[in-house]
């Protein structure tokens, strides 16, 4: 299903587009999380970081890498996240991959809220959960 993303690489609708190569391109996101928040868009439409190839992947984030070093030239900023929502349960609105590039100036201008469960987790659980990705990979 084509994506509001797709209506921007082909320029049916307007963006405010700051790096562009054959495969990926970048634009301002219209939310502005905070000042200067981009995206990296590789222009060939895959839904997540599941059905991506690696070598677009690959080259996906080398840009993001460049991108976060011209923000950091371009804006005042005190740090960077770089974030890549996959699936609606997290947090994915575009079902069409990219990066967010986010720069930060203070430390409460996002809120990423993790819970530790370090508690709650016995060394059974680690060791189990290691072992399910390690037998997967
Ligand atoms: P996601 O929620 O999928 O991780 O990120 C999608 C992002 O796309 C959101 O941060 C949202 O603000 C941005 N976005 C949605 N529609 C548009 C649009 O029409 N133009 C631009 N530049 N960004 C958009």
């Amino acid at each position: 299903m084509s994506t509001i993303f797709e209506k921007i690489i082909s320029r049916e609708i307007p963006a405010h587009i700051v790096y562009e190569d054959e495969s990926v391109i970048s634009f301002l996101d219209i939310s502005q999380a905070t000042s200067g928040h981009t995206l990296v868009v590789p222009k060939k439409a895959y839904a997540n970081i599941f059905e991506m190839p690696d070598d677009l992947l690959a080259h996906s984030i080398k840009i993001t890498k460049k991108i976060a070093d011209a923000c950091k030239k371009a804006f005042p900023l005190q740090g960077l996240n770089i974030l890549s929502n996959n699936g609606e349960v997290a947090g994915q609105t575009v079902f069409h991959f990219h990066f967010h590039v986010i720069p930060r100036y203070e430390t409460s201008d996002v809120s990423f809220k993790f819970t530790n469960h370090m508690n709650e987790t016995s060394k059974e659980d680690y060791k189990k959960r290691a072992l399910q990705i390690k037998e997967a990979l």
